[in-house]
Order: C-alpha cells, then sequence, then structure tokens
C-alpha cells in the first residue's frame, strides 16, 4: 500500500495532458518523466484546426477529420475565397491526436491520470499531491488552463457536429468566418467545417468580453442552418469552449509554464496548435542538451500587434467585420496562412497595416502604445 505521507521523487513532472503537455511528453526520450492529467483523451475530444503544410499533414495523418485547400470569409458585402498551393486548413480530433501521444510515449514517460493540486514551488520544480500521493519534482512544467479574467475579451463558442439529410453545397471549401448573422451583441460569425458534403461542423463563436447562455449560440447555428436550407439529419457531437484573447495568469505564479497557460495561444485569432508544437519541439531540444527553461512562443511585436488589433475589435463590433474582411482581402492564400501561423514577414504585415480602416486602428495603435484605455 503506498503512503501518502511520503513523497515520491520525480525527475520532471508535466502538470496537464492537453496539447502541449502530450506533446512534450512524447518527445521526450532520454529522461524520466511524468505526465499528469485526469481526463481521458475520449472525453477531451473537440477539433483542433490549423494551417498544415504536407509534411505535417503526413505526420499528423493518424488525428486528420478533414483538409481543405480552400477557406473563405464572407460578409454582407463579398466573399473571399482564398485557394492555397502550400497550406491546407487541417481539422484534427483532439481525442485522436491526444490517444495516438499516449500510445506512442517512451519506456521512462508515465501517465498519471489524477488531478494535481497544492503544488509548492521549489526551485524549478516542487512538491505536490495528485491521486492522494505526494510527489517532488526535480522540474515542473505546468500546462493547467490559465486564470482569465470573467470581463476580459474572450472568443467564446458552441460547435455541433451534424450530419444533414441532403448533401450540401461547396463540401469543399471551410468557412473560417460567415458575418452574416446577429451582431448586436459583439463580434459574430458561424464556423463551418465540411467533413463531406452530408458531415459538418458548424459553430456560432463570439469574441466580446461577457459570455452568453449556451441556447443563445445553439439559435444561432439553426437559425443559420434554416436560412441555408439545411435539415439536420442527426446532431453526432456538441462542444463549447472560452479562449482567453488579453494576457493570462498562470495558476501557481514562478511554476514554469507551457502552452496556453505560457501565451502560446495567438491573442488575435485563438490559435494555438502550430505554436505550441513548435514551442514543445523547442524545449525536447532544450531539455535534452540540459537548459531547462521554456521559449516565449511569440515575438513582443506581434504580442503587441495582436494587442492593438483587439483593442479595434473591442470597441465596435463592426470594426472586427471589416478588420478581419480587410486581412483577407489584402493577402493571399499562402501570405494569409503564414500571417495565421504567425510566420509573416515584414511585407506582409504591411500590406495588413495599410488594409486597416486607418482610423481605427491608428486609435488602438496609440492607445496600446501609451496603454491607457
Ligand atoms: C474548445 C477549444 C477549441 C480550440 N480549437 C483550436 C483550434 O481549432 N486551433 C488552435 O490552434 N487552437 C485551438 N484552441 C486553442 C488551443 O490550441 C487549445 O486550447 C490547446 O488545447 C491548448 O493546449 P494546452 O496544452 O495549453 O491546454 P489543454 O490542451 O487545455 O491542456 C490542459 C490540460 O490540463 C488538464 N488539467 C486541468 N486541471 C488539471 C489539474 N489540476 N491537474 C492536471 N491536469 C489538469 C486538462 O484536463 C487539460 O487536458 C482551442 C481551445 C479550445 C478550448
Amino acid at each position: 500500500m503506498s503512503n501518502p505521507t511520503k513523497s515520491i521523487p520525480l525527475n520532471i513532472a508535466i502538470i496537464g495532458g492537453g496539447s502541449a503537455g502530450m506533446t512534450l511528453a512524447t518527445k521526450l526520450d532520454t529522461l524520466s518523466a511524468t505526465v499528469f492529467e485526469p481526463k481521458t483523451a475520449a472525453e477531451r475530444d473537440c477539433s483542433w484546426a490549423l494551417w498544415a503544410q504536407p509534411k505535417q499533414l503526413e505526420k499528423l495523418s493518424h488525428a486528420i477529420k478533414g483538409s481543405w485547400d480552400q477557406w473563405r470569409l464572407i460578409d454582407h458585402n463579398r466573399e473571399i475565397i482564398h485557394q492555397s498551393k502550400q497550406y491546407r486548413y487541417t481539422s484534427l480530433s483532439s481525442g485522436q491526436y491526444l490517444q495516438h501521444c499516449e500510445a506512442n510515449l517512451k519506456g521512462r514517460v508515465n501517465l498519471v491520470r489524477a488531478p494535481v493540486e497544492s503544488v509548492v514551488r521549489d526551485g524549478r520544480g516542487g512538491q505536490f499531491n495528485a491521486g492522494g500521493q505526494n510527489y517532488s519534482a526535480k522540474t515542473i512544467y505546468d500546462s493547467r488552463p490559465p486564470i482569465v479574467d470573467n470581463n476580459s475579451l474572450r472568443q467564446h463558442f458552441v460547435g455541433w457536429e451534424i450530419s444533414t439529410k441532403e448533401p450540401i453545397d461547396n463540401a469543399d471549401i471551410a468557412t473560417l468566418m460567415d458575418f452574416r448573422v446577429d451582431q448586436s451583441r459583439g463580434l459574430h460569425f458561424i464556423y463551418v467545417l465540411p467533413y463531406s458534403d452530408r458531415h459538418l461542423l458548424v459553430e456560432s463563436t463570439m469574441i466580446s468580453t461577457q459570455l452568453e447562455d449556451k441556447d443563445w449560440y445553439r439559435n444561432a447555428i439553426t437559425q443559420w442552418l434554416l436560412e441555408r436550407n439545411i435539415q439536420v439529419q442527426s446532431k453526432l457531437s456538441e462542444e463549447y469552449g472560452v479562449i482567453p484573447m488579453v494576457p493570462v495568469q498562470p495558476q501557481n505564479a514562478g511554476i514554469a509554464c507551457i502552452g496556453a497557460a505560457s501565451g502560446a495561444v495567438r491573442l488575435s485569432s485563438g490559435y494555438g496548435f502550430s505554436a505550441i508544437q513548435t514551442q514543445m519541439a523547442v524545449l525536447a531540444e532544450s531539455i535534452a542538451a540540459g537548459k531547462y527553461s521554456v521559449s516565449t512562443p511569440f515575438s513582443q511585436r506581434l504580442v503587441f500587434m495582436d494587442k492593438v488589433f483587439n483593442r479595434a475589435l473591442n470597441t465596435q463590433s463592426d470594426h472586427g467585420v471589416g478588420l478581419f474582411m480587410a486581412t483577407a482581402k489584402t493577402l493571399n492564400a499562402d501570405q494569409f496562412a503564414r500571417f495565421m501561423l504567425a510566420n509573416a514577414g515584414v511585407g506582409e504585415w504591411l500590406k495588413v497595416v495599410l488594409a486597416m480602416p486607418k482610423w481605427v486602428f491608428i486609435k488602438s495603435a496609440l492607445k496600446q502604445f501609451f496603454n491607457y484605455d
């Protein structure tokens, strides 16, 4: 029988086995490590999307639900369609991704299915409890979801995976943002991933400071389907998510954070998968070289620009529609993918800045620069 007062010594403890924690765990092959995660992969299944190039598509093939070389943004005035030669907008099953990671853990890496509590820092490691057992780790990486202020700008959504009675139109195009919906409560759009001509993910997504009742998003999805005469055969699943669009607070100050808790989710878009992949690859290499610090996921310039963008979004929702449509219009498909992946060059940034509604953007930039409201 285990003695709960005696600490089990660990080399590396990874708190949270989500996108960051499990990705890091699969990359550790020379050192021992333990991942602590209370939920099964199936319990956390949702869609994680990214712009992927052929090599990455091959690596992620076990988890791909759908992949498109065309994507579009639509408002009441226009439809912008991008077709890319280099990138495919790709939706992964997070459950399958995480399951694959679990199946590929190397011999010295374990998974403990329990939540971590009472973390006390000690150097770059510390002590904590999980499943009634005390642990003492030389190094801790914490990926528990960060603390988010209730009134802060967030992206929040409900998505339905559905099958339809009839085949739908345009099943070869992913709709990233359809703004032809109620904008009265904040920036609102419908996101549609056609996995086939009879199988879709349809999400009602809001960017605002106040979360809505879940029925609000459900009604928006129903209305959108109704207006397009898309009849639901069956509702296969529902997902709900809230993604912060402001800098986040870690659960335990002083403990090294990875993933979303370290700011690896892009403030202006809510995309984090690709930045987390890079952050974890760099960290695993550093650890193998005896260095344990976590790299910052995005440059200061990018974080500043994202904050400027969000300030403009937050002032009036119709600014938001204009900002997203202008970005998509001024960039071609490959540039847009690089921009969303946080890999845009100076030329691409310049195009985006010049395409912005001038006064809104200048005002936001000045306010962000002097940091006042
Ligand atoms: C619903 C949703 C959809 C998203 N879709 C996309 C997308 O399409 N594309 C994209 O790029 N980004 C997306 N994101 C943003 C981001 O990529 C994800 O949030 C990503 O999962 C972040 O990875 P992470 O490892 O930091 O956090 P998570 O993957 O959330 O992992 C954190 C883990 O910590 C565990 N945990 C919580 N408490 C404890 C505890 N006490 N002890 C131990 N473990 C604990 C949780 O169970 C969880 O598994 C999405 C976010 C959400 C919420």
